[in-house]
Formats: C-alpha cells, sequence, structure tokens
C-alpha cells in the first residue's frame, strides 16, 4: 500500500485519482487468531495497532458490527485536552496527548491534530478556586495550565458575552494551550490503515453475539459470519458494553449506556480559534476547518441505546451557546446526531485484564473516549500483550468498585449521569 506523501498526491492528482488503493483490506475471518479485537471503534483499532507496532502481534482481527466510524468515534464532539485533576487521571491522558503530537505523522495520515487551546470557562469565585487547584496539580504533574483573566479572555475570544449582566458572569478561565481538537473519524481511517498495513484483519459487518467457552476460559467469539477462535479476547465496544458482557454471562457491570447528542451548524467564516466550554452549565464548542461550530452539551439522561436524543436536552445545549456568545443565535443548525455513551460509576474507564480468563476489558470512557484513543489503545495493548497493566492503567481496574478505590474527578458518587 502506497505512502501518503506529497509525491502520491501529485501522481495521482495527475491520473484522475484513479489508481488509490483501498485504505485497508476487506478479508473474510479466518477460524483462528492470537487475539480478537470486538468493537472497531478508537479504541479497538488504536489496540490492534499498538499490538502489531509495539509488540509483534500480528496475528489479529478486529471484529466490528457495523462499518468503521459508525460508533463513537465518529459521533464525538473531536474535543482533545488532558487537563485532569486526579494524578491517575492526568497520567493518562497526557500520556494520550504526546502520542497525539506525532499521531498523524507516526500513521502517515493527516488526523487533523489543532493545538488550538482548550479554555474551560469559570463563573464564580469559587469555581476559580476549584480551576486553580486542577492548574497547580497539572503543573506538579508537568503538564501545562494557565489562569487567564476576563479581559485576556475576552481578547482572545470575541462574540464571547463577558459583562457583568450576563446569564452567568464570566470571572476567569484555566487554558491548556496543548488541548485542542482533531478530525474524529480520520483518526478511524488512520489507526485502520496503518493496523492492515502491519497484517491486523479488520472484519467489518460482523458482530459477535456470543463467546466461545472452555469453562471460565474464553477461547473465542461467536459471530454473525461464525465462530472464531482466539487466545485472547478483548472486548472494546463503548456504548455496547453492558450488552456483550451479557453474553459472556456476566450480567453486572459499573456502566450505564446514556445518549449524547452533537450539533454542527452552518458554515461561518473563521470566528472562533479555540475550544471554550461553559462552566455555568454544561457547553462545549470549537469551529470545524469546513466553518461549522461543533458542539454539545450533557447526556439525555436516562438509560438508552439508541443513537438519538431528545428535544429537552437540545432546547438546553443552544440555550446555552446562546447564553455565551448572544451573535450565534442567528445561526442555522444543519445537523445533530447521537451516540452510545459507557457511563461508568466514577466517572474513569476500564482498561484491564478480565474479569473471565482470557478475556480483556476496555470502557467506561463517558465523555472523554475521544483523547484517550491512543493512550487507551497503546495502554490496552501493553495488558494484552504482557498479560499485566502498564504502571499508567495499573489503577483502572474493573474491582477498584467493589474495594472502594475510585477515580472520581468530580467527587459526584457513584451517579453515573452526572460524570
Ligand atoms: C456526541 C458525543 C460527543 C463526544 N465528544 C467527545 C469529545 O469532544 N472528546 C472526547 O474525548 N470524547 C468525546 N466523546 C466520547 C468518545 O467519542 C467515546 O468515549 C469513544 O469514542 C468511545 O470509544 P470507541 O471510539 O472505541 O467507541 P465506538 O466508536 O463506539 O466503538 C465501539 C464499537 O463497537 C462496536 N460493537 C458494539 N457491539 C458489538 C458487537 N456485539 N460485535 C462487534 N462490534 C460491536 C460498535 O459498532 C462500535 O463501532 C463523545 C461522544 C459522543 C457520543
Amino acid at each position: 500500500m502506497a505512502e501518503y506523501s506529497v509525491f502520491s498526491l501529485l501522481r495521482n492528482g495527475f491520473n484522475a485519482n484513479r489508481d488509490w488503493a483501498p485504505a485497508w483490506r476487506k478479508p473474510e475471518p479466518k477460524a483462528a487468531y492470537d487475539v480478537v479485537i470486538v468493537g472497531g471503534g478508537g479504541h479497538g483499532l488504536a489496540t490492534a495497532y499498538y499490538l502489531a507496532r509495539e509488540h509483534g502481534i500480528t496475528n489479529v482481527a478486529v471484529v466490528e458490527k457495523g462499518w468503521l466510524g459508525s460508533g463513537n468515534i465518529g459521533r464525538n464532539t473531536t474535543i482533545v485536552r488532558s487537563n485532569y485533576l486526579l494524578p491517575a487521571s492526568i497520567r493518562f491522558y497526557e500520556h494520550s496527548l504526546k502520542l497525539w503530537e506525532n499521531l498523524s505523522h507516526e500513521l502517515n495520515y493527516n488526523v487533523m491534530f489543532s493545538q488550538r487551546g482548550v479554555i474551560n470557562l469559570a463563573h464564580s469565585p469559587a469555581q476559580s478556586d476549584d480551576f486553580m487547584r486542577r492548574g497547580n496539580a497539572l503543573r506538579h504533574e508537568g503538564v501545562d495550565a494557565e489562569w487567564w483573566d476576563r479581559d485576556r479572555i475576552a481578547r482572545a475570544v470575541p462574540g464571547l458575552d463577558v459583562s457583568a449582566s450576563a446569564r452567568f458572569p464570566i470571572v476567569g478561565g484555566l487554558m491548556q494551550r496543548r488541548g485542542g481538537t482533531a478530525r474524529h473519524d480520520a483518526v478511524a481511517w488512520g489507526y485502520a490503515r496503518a493496523a492492515d498495513r502491519r497484517g491486523v484483519d479488520i472484519i467489518e459487518n460482523c458482530e459477535v453475539t456470543g463467546f466461545l467457552r472452555d469453562g471460565d476460559r474464553v477461547t473465542g467469539v461467536r459471530t454473525s459470519r461464525g465462530d472464531i477462535a482466539a487466545k485472547k479476547v478483548a472486548v472494546a465496544v463503548a456504548g455496547s458494553t453492558g450488552r456483550v458482557m451479557q453474553a459472556a454471562g456476566i450480567d453486572r457491570m459499573p456502566i450505564e449506556s446514556h445518549v449524547l447528542q452533537a450539533f454542527v451548524t452552518e458554515s461561518l467564516k473563521p470566528t472562533l480559534d479555540t475550544v471554550i466550554t461553559f462552566g455555568g452549565g454544561h457547553l462545549y464548542v470549537s469551529q470545524s476547518d469546513k466553518g461549522s461550530l461543533v458542539f454539545g452539551g450533557d447526556i439525555d439522561g436516562y438509560n438508552s441505546y439508541a443513537q438519538r436524543g431528545n428535544l429537552p436536552v437540545v432546547e438546553d445545549v443552544m440555550s446555552e451557546m446562546v447564553a455565551l456568545f448572544p451573535g450565534f443565535a442567528r445561526l442555522r443548525l444543519l445537523r445533530s446526531w447521537g451516540g452510545i455513551m459507557d457511563m461508568s460509576m466514577d466517572g474513569s474507564p476500564i482498561v484491564t485484564k478480565g474479569p473471565l480468563p482470557g478475556m480483556y476489558l476496555n470502557c467506561g470512557w463517558c465523555y472523554g473516549g475521544f483523547k484517550a484513543t491512543p493512550a487507551s489503545g497503546w495502554l490496552f495493548a501493553w495488558t494484552i500483550a504482557r498479560d499485566e497493566p502498564h504502571p499508567i492503567n495499573a489503577p483502572f481496574t474493573l474491582d477498584r468498585f467493589a474495594r472502594g478505590l475510585v477515580i472520581d474527578e468530580k467527587g459526584q458518587g457513584a451517579t453515573p449521569r452526572l460524570h
């Protein structure tokens, strides 16, 4: 498969783009693999790539029930950052951010990673204290964080209502300059292409309906295209975790599935060159390279496996947007959709060996799984290859809930819809 380069662009340009090879093959499933990964989202594909690249394990299949990008990897609002509070989270997401910084080069695929900065707006003295504490925690871990006062934010973000009469007046904000956005589906395609080049079979339209077992041990998967044996089976199905684990005989997971919506406006001239999050409610917005505003808010707040949401949250998100940027009230909304979110009980992910012998589990991404994609794949691949966690994902176990060692960034308690 050809390298993407200025030369291949020119050659294909002169040839009416007739000679591009498909970015990945469409193989038939083999009878057996060393590793089968269930779920061809960002995390499954990244895991396959790092298994091949970091550990030389290439006899791998990624089994996806739909098409690549049909899940949350192609539905998110593309925000990437590592500005967490707790050391375990900071280390995880900072590992990810460092991988993002070289990802386009490494994959030979432009994932359009743009470090345009992420500003978390604070709207009260108490919230400012809270954000400053988080900034200090980040700096202790060697991660960038800056406190911006209201005037500085006003200069940087024209159109933002920084007046004292705003519904939630802005006091200041925590800026992470190395944060930003990336093009979500390019991440899926880039990892898929790079994994395929190393020999990984990506099998689309192949739903896992059950697990092959030898006693307790998982020995493969039952799929809509036949049984596939595997020495190791890794599950990375995000919002479908409850259903898939049920097929493995595990009825209770510390995960709830909820719908989260995303919204896209008509295109504008460049107007917003950073990512803004609203601390008076829950809103995050950036402008895509095509000019649309891409934004979202809270989950819908009820358990669901639907990939579409309901009007009360639409209204809520729009009112937050207009409270922040009154001028955006005149824009037309072009598209909206929903994704199924795997909300964990403490708001943090699970990247671990088990819970059955021969099985490995990756889930619980809540609002934050897109930014985690590179580290999640890298650390999950390590865990699968070595049969033990890397120190960075060691705290992100499944049994932490039973042991009371939760990683609760917000201190919300066991209320998944609030994380
Ligand atoms: C609207 C929205 C906005 C978001 N915004 C952000 C953001 O700005 N920043 C951020 O960091 N995160 C964000 N997220 C979260 C992020 O998108 C997810 O946490 C992350 O994509 C989940 O991991 P994934 O990519 O592997 O999931 P998915 O892409 O959902 O992959 C899971 C795959 O498993 C497949 N699957 C399910 N069941 C089976 C089965 N039985 N057999 C085979 N395959 C199966 C599914 O079809 C799916 O393709 C957002 C999510 C949504 C929905």
